[in-house]
């Protein structure tokens, strides 16, 4: 198919003016086909199905109905590569399904909406482009094998032909019929339940019926009038000579083909009420297959020139056949005749045999062969993903979150319908890395990067995070994009594509930029500004308001006789030390922060014995920075007495530092509100260290207040 052709579009409706309506829709973009019946649409497929893209199908129209043109399309194989959006004003339940049982793509009732038919229509036609490529995908080396054994089976049923001086289109008759019959059978009962694989063993051994014919000889063969008894029965030797050449074949006993072409030589002129050779069987001890080849034989025996009579009409030929005029038939295959009798007939005036060279022979074999390989997914599946896409497309509109999924080949992106709106791009994007409204949105540079990331992923670590700045309405906004790239199951794995959701995160960004200034810690100590622990302090409250917790502020006692003693940066050094050492001994989850010159902050949230907990703290602090021994004095405030707030905590328990200060530092005290702001003390464990020298002994303040 060239690159540059238009697509083509069948629309198949009997109302000039619908066909006008879409016509002139769709026109600029595709090329049109218009039909006003069925008959004429089957037609059109018959000559040119692998060119038409698309087909709208109307129900309702006059010679045949939609459905009739459905199931052409099925027996035939169209549908596989045709997709079909049926559009009808009739949209009951039953009739809907129906349509979508015979494998319609979509279902558009009436009045339509312009613009959706056409998003479908161009929708429809992307995934059908997905879908032709997969099926190039199969080897060619398989593809070359099939075609030569297949050429072979060709060539030797015109070997038989030759001498039978027969049509040459018999054995491709023959082929075809049987296995629109076989699937009539499959539609009409589950009895036989033929797979894909059966109904394409059969009808490759139905090539090689009359194969028994190569030992008769030619004047009987070829005989213009009536055969005498004793010529007949010569005749009639073939099938069972057909059957002796197989069953002597030194190999391929057991292959499905060989088996079936032993049912089918030997037993294609049985009859179903026993009147039929070489055996005499009867009704259902004659196999299957060869009763639906010898029906399919009948047939085209009655619609082909004979050396000894003209052709029958197909009609004529079905009315005789049915009416028990060429022998007894199982009148469930009479059954399909009736029914599968518009494909026949398509069937029979189509002399079509398979050129190798042309390109959608190959392409509809390799879809053939994918089918036998089971790789195509079975209806059941397809309701599943349906199901799946669904649940997905309304989660993600749910979530108002822009969800997508990117495939490499053919380079394309669908994006969730809520994702799609917000961005104001068509959810399926085709090549997104050319396309205008992508780039304006996310800048060449954000989409190669993003490609970058997800290419350079691997299988074992496919997830990448990028965040990028995206322009949407003339604003720029900061996105973030989670992607998880998918690999193929190859050895080594292929880079397929990815999956992925962007959120706007432009509020958030703001935010948290400011926490980020907010929290910019004290330079010196590491520890967070008072600040940010304000902050973080209040964040937690919020978050557990039935948590219990402790504030606790210390001071470093007689910290200016670091200063003073051996200088300014040795008093650094042991505020760097005190930090340290706070944090060395603090739990998970702890607050610590310096509130400024030597006075520290710690929040904690406890469950019991928060004094045992101050105590450790408190303790640790206690030691010396070189030779200068430090204490020091800490106030602690409970939430459970004081509640929640803030700044109600800090200043209690800056009451309580002052206390502990005035009861001579190197101690701890809980401020107790129920002594209304008097302070109790519990006592410190007692720590060797000794006061700094000079310390002021004489303070009048330093007395214990409570002692
Ligand atoms: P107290 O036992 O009553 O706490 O006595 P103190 O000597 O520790 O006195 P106070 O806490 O009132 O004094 C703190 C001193 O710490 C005052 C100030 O000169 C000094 N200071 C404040 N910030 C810094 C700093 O960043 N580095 C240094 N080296 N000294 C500081
Ligand atoms: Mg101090």
């Amino acid at each position: 198919m060239a690159e540059n052709r238009k697509q083509k579009i069948l629309i198949a409706d009997d109302s000039e003016m619908n066909r006008s309506i879409l016509a002139d829709m769709l026109g600029d973009d595709y090329d049109i086909i218009e039909v006003e019946n069925g008959r004429e649409a089957v037609v059109v497929l018959q000559k040119q199905a692998a060119q038409i893209d698309l087909v709208l199908l109307d129900i309702v129209m006059p010679e045949m109905d939609g459905f009739g043109v459905l199931k052409a399309m099925n027996d035939f194989r169209w549908i596989e590569t045709t997709p079909v959006i049926m559009i009808s004003a009739e949209s009951a339940p039953a009739r809907v399904r129906q349509a979508y049982e015979l494998g319609i793509t979509d279902f558009i009732s009436r009045p339509f909406d312009a613009v959706v038919v056409h998003h479908r229509v161009v929708n429809t036609l992307f995934m059908y482009a997905k879908q032709k490529k997969l099926a190039n995908m199969v080897t060619d080396q398989v593809l070359e094998k099939e075609k030569q054994s297949a050429m072979m089976i060709d060539i030797l049923s015109h070997i038989v032909e030759f001498r039978n001086e027969e049509s040459g289109w018999h054995v491709q008759h023959i082929r075809v019929i049987t296995e629109l019959i076989l699937k009539q059978i499959n539609r009409m009962t589950d009895k036989y339940k033929f797979s894909k694989s059966d109904i394409a063993v059969i009808s490759t051994a139905a090539a090689i019926h009359d194969v028994g014919k190569i030992a008769i000889p030619g004047e009987i063969l070829n005989k213009p009038g009536r055969l005498t008894d004793e010529e007949f029965a010569i005749m009639k030797t073939h099938a069972q000579v057909g059957a002796s050449m197989l069953k002597a074949l030194p190999v391929y006993q057991n292959e499905p083909l060989v088996r079936r072409a032993y049912e089918i030589c030997r037993w294609h002129h049985e009859r179903y009420d026993g009147r039929g050779y070489p055996d005499g069987l009867k009704g259902d001890e004659i196999p299957i297959a060869a009763q639906v080849v010898a029906l399919a034989d009948v047939y085209d025996a009655l619609t082909s020139d004979r050396v000894y009579k003209k052709a029958f009409s197909h009609e004529k030929a079905v009315r005789m056949i049915l009416n028990g005029e060429c022998g007894q038939f199982n009148p469930l295959l009479m059954d399909c005749l009736r029914e599968a009798s518009d494909s026949i007939r398509i069937a029979a005036v189509s002399n079509e045999i398979r050129d190798w060279n042309d390109p959608n022979v190959l392409r509809n074999l390799t879809e053939e062969l994918m089918q036998r390989e089971e790789m195509s997914a079975s209806d059941r599946t397809l309701q599943l993903l349906e199901h799946e896409r669904m649940k997905y497309q309304f989660f993600a509109d749910m979530s108002q979150e822009i969800q997508f999924e990117y495939t490499v080949s053919p380079p394309s992106v669908m994006i969730s319908e809520w994702g799609a709106r917000h961005l104001g791009l068509d959810e399926i994007i085709r090549d997104p890395h050319h396309d205008e409204k992508v780039l304006a949105i996310m800048g060449a540079e954000g989409m190669q990067k993003l490609a970058g990331l997800l290419r350079c992923s691997t299988p074992k670590k496919p997830i990448v995070n990028f965040d990028c700045v995206i322009r949407l309405g003339g604003v720029e906004r900061w996105m973030k994009i989670i992607a998880r790239a998918t690999w193929s199951k190859d050895e080594p794995p292929v880079y397929t594509g990815a999956i992925g959701k962007a959120t706007d995160i432009h509020e958030t960004r703001v935010k948290m930029a400011e926490l980020e200034e907010l929290a910019a810690h004290d330079t010196m100590t590491g520890l967070y500004n008072h600040r940010f622990a304000k902050l973080r302090i209040q964040d937690m409250m919020a978050r557990k308001p039935e948590s219990h917790f402790a504030l606790g502020i210390f001071d470093v006692d007689y910290f200016k006789q670091a200063n003073d003693t051996y200088g300014h940066m040795f008093g650094d050094q042991v505020l760097i030390h005190v930090a340290k050492t706070l944090k060395r001994n603090m739990r998970e989850g702890t607050v610590s922060a310096r509130v400024g010159g030597d006075e520290f902050l710690l929040f904690f949230e406890y469950r019991e014995h928060v004094d045992l907990a101050i105590n450790r703290i408190f303790n640790s602090l206690i030691g010396n920075y070189e030779s200068f021994p430090i204490s020091v004095s800490m106030g602690v405030a409970k939430t459970q007495m004081l509640g929640m707030d803030y700044d109600t905590l800090f200043h209690a328990a800056d009451q309580a530092l002052y206390a502990a200060k005035r009861g001579g530092r190197r101690q701890f005290r809980f401020y107790d509100g129920d002594s209304s702001n008097t302070l109790s003390l519990i006592t410190p464990i007692e720590s060797d260290a000794a006061k700094p020298e000079g310390a002021a002994a004489g303070d009048p303040e330093e007395q214990p207040a409570d002692k």
